[in-house]
């Protein structure tokens, strides 16, 4: 049986689904985890070469270890073996056919909000793969660019930064400092607006709870 959650989660997909067609942004909507996944493979033709940018979106769905059991041809830099190799694989990312990420927002009128330190996740997003799947939990849903400017600084990246031991303000005192510290996470920010390669990104929205 439906819950509240997930009707709410439906009604709202459904507003977001049709703004990003306006934005020629392509997305679909899945009620579970598992259709996601089988949405987000399905959308990949075998043999392509394939890309992802840290995410625990894709950690949590196992993606990663699904493309692994197909017939793609991978960049995967957690099997890069020194950084040299590992700086490559960033580079080579942005000529991949399909790049895969989660966005840190997305906006009810359509847009996606993100944040990076180094910025290859975003630079991906903007220009190089031939296709990006952007894959999110609706829990990343905000009313309007101030709410996930809000969310981006006050949630997903203090979260990331304990994720990945940054010693920032953040995950001193539980919310942006707006700092510009060594371990900064906040580099870059992007609002992606509309895609000017029709349908070049696709969103997959997942009615569950997703990363951060
Ligand atoms: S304190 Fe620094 S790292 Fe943390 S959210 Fe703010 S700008 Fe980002």
């Amino acid at each position: 049986m439906s819950t509240p959650t997930k009707q709410f989660y439906q009604v709202q997909a459904e507003k977001v689904v049709k703004a990003f067609e306006k934005r020629k942004i392509k997305a679909y909507y899945c009620a579970t985890k598992e259709e996601g996944i089988q949405k987000v493979l399905e959308l990949i033709p075998k043999e392509s070469s394939v890309s992802w940018g840290g995410s625990m979106t894709l950690q949590e769905l196992q993606l990663p270890q699904k493309l692994h059991q197909g017939s793609y041809h991978l960049l995967d830099r957690s099997l890069a073996k020194s950084p040299e190799e590992i700086e490559k694989m960033y580079h080579d990312a942005l000529s991949c056919d399909y790049y895969l990420m989660s966005s840190n927002a997305i906006t009810l009128d359509g847009k996606l909000v993100n944040i990076d330190g180094t910025g290859n996740r975003i630079a991906a997003l903007i220009y190089g793969p031939k296709n990006v799947i952007v894959i999110a939990g609706m829990n990343k849903i905000v009313t309007d660019e101030a709410a996930a400017l809000l969310r981006v600084r006050n949630q997903a990246a203090p979260i990331n930064a304990f994720r990945l031991q940054q010693n920032t303000p953040c995950t001193v005192m539980g919310q942006c400092g707006d700092c510009l510290s060594e371990d900064c996470i906040c580099g870059h920010t992007l609002i992606t607006r509309m895609s000017r390669i029709p349908y070049r990104i696709k969103v997959v929205l997942i009615g569950e709870s997703l990363g951060y």
